[in-house]
């Protein structure tokens, strides 16, 4: 060993532990300060992978816990996990809680107010499945993708809401690359995609993912279901497979992946209700109503209609206590959906468990639904997160808004967040600071593992302590010896 190195290294373990030593190692703390400078280079290098399942319930992860063995161990277990689930914006329904992932704005701010709404200032209705979603003017708000690619980042989005949509106005952009929405697609082809357009030539920055699953077997078979419990096992069979693709070539320490998901699911446990079951024609006193489900939202032809649905309204919440009836004004604060055009004067709100509809024709055959209040434990959402920028084996204990997670994805994008309702301060605490030299080592391990390698480097730390001292004074003696 050449002196110089043998000087470096003797500053090194003298700096941690005598302040006075280290005013004469100088030239070797720029040296430290110069591998900083590379970590925090690399850092901003780190890819993202956005993963939302839809209708994914966060108490799924223990529920089907032998099914979901990879992502409860691997990914949640290593990682950062929310063990009490994330609260979804309200209503609880696909749509407005993608455009607010993808946003970070309510739904009152983004006007995406349900899966099917009416706008009264443009005389028309936006719904699910129509090609009224592919219209940029029913969109408030800059995507993730948009801010991105507009500060210098590469953008894929695969089955996004609004991934489909042609963004002009206010300096909103485009995805660098999109994968339509197609309900045949699986999980394993869309992140084959994605792998191939961040590893690949195009070398992408970050990709968002939305998947139709659980959400579909919830609806169908219900929240509980053995069909739930398939559709699991076979996402968890491909986010493995991803993993091990990465770890191939080493490029799990180049990439933060987050799963997510909109809301969660409950079962329909009691008979519908149906408006014109007793004796109330809404359409009849109402310029818009739309079918109804979880929320049935209503906007009456004039004042006196609308003091006629009250009364027949609440007399049929009283009877059936099947939903609750909200004049747009007493609608509570914490759910933010109120100041806008596109919520009506009057919201029913369904009970958990109930569907409510304004007659027959729109009734649903579903043995799971979600879209109602988001305080409820049914309708949280999952979240869990790992990689170089995440702190490892942590657990959030306290749901946070769903609004949040937008300022967290502009982080780790490394790009400025635009105007939002949340706030990266959530998950701070779960985030590695950009100069904590933190070796990030993702590797396929049980819990158990975990727990072990948990105890053998908290042994480790305190022999590498004990011998500190012993190794400070052998290379006194060397240099000793030396001269
Ligand atoms: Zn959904």
């Amino acid at each position: 060993m050449e002196f110089s190195s043998l000087l470096y290294l003797f500053c090194l373990i003298a700096s941690s532990t005598a302040h006075s030593i280290t005013q004469s190692c100088g030239q070797n703390k720029n040296n430290i300060q110069k591998r900083s400078y590379e970590f925090i280079s690399q850092f901003h290098e780190t890819k993202l992978l956005i993963i939302s399942l839809d209708g994914f319930h966060y108490q799924y992860l223990y529920r089907f816990q032998n099914e979901l063995t990879f992502l409860k161990n691997s990914i949640a277990g290593h990682g950062v996990f929310a063990e009490n689930g994330m609260l979804s914006t309200f209503p609880t329904q696909t749509f407005p809680c993608h455009w607010t992932m993808a946003t970070g704005l309510y739904h009152e701010s983004h006007g995406i107010v349900g899966n099917y709404f009416y706008d009264p200032y443009m005389n028309e209705t936006y719904m699910m499945g129509s090609n009224k979603t592919k219209e940029e003017h029913w969109y408030s708000g800059e995507p993730v993708w948009s801010a991105a690619v507009r500060q210098g980042k590469r953008v894929g989005v695969i089955a996004w809401l609004g991934s489909d949509v042609d963004f002009k106005l206010q300096g909103r952009r485009n995805p660098t690359r999109v994968m339509p929405f197609d309900p045949k697609h699986k999980l394993g082809e869309k992140l084959t995609t994605a792998y191939n357009w961040m590893f690949g030539k195009e070398a992408l920055d970050a990709v968002m993912v939305y998947h139709n699953n659980p959400d579909k077997a919830g609806h169908e078979s219900g929240a509980a279901s053995r069909e739930v419990r398939d559709v699991l096992k076979e996402i968890d069979s491909d986010l493995r497979a991803f993993f091990q693709r990465l770890t191939l070539k080493n490029e799990q320490k180049a990439i933060n992946v987050v799963i997510v998901s909109d809301h969660g699911m409950t079962n329909i446990t009691h008979p519908h209700t149906f408006m014109s079951d007793h004796g109330l024609d809404i359409d009849k006193h109402a310029i818009f109503a739309d079918g109804g489900g979880t929320i049935l939202k209503i906007f009456p032809r004039d004042l006196s209609s609308e003091f006629e649905l009250i009364t027949h309204l609440t007399h049929i919440s009283n009877v059936t206590a099947s939903f609750i009836l909200y004049r747009k004004s007493d609608i509570p604060s914490r759910w933010h959906f109120q100041r806008n055009a596109r919520i009506p004067a009057l919201v029913l709100v369904a009970n958990e468990g109930h569907l409510i509809y304004k007659n027959r024709n729109w009734s649903e055959d579903i043995s799971g639904e979600h879209g109602y209040d988001n305080n409820l434990e049914s309708m949280k959402a999952f979240f869990t997160a790992v990689g170089p920028s995440f702190k490892s084996h942590q657990v959030m204990t306290k749901s946070f808004p769903q609004v949040s997670l937008f300022p967290l994805f502009c982080h780790l994008l490394n790009v400025t967040a635009p105007p939002n309702n949340g706030s990266l301060a959530v998950f701070e605490p779960f985030l590695r600071r950009e100069h904590q030299d933190e070796k990030y080592d993702w590797k396929e391990h049980n819990a158990r593992d975990a727990l072990a390698a948990q105890k053998a480097r908290s042994s480790g730390d305190s022999v590498s302590l004990s011998l500190l001292p012993m190794t400070f004074m052998v290379l006194v003696f060397l240099i000793l010896v030396i001269f």
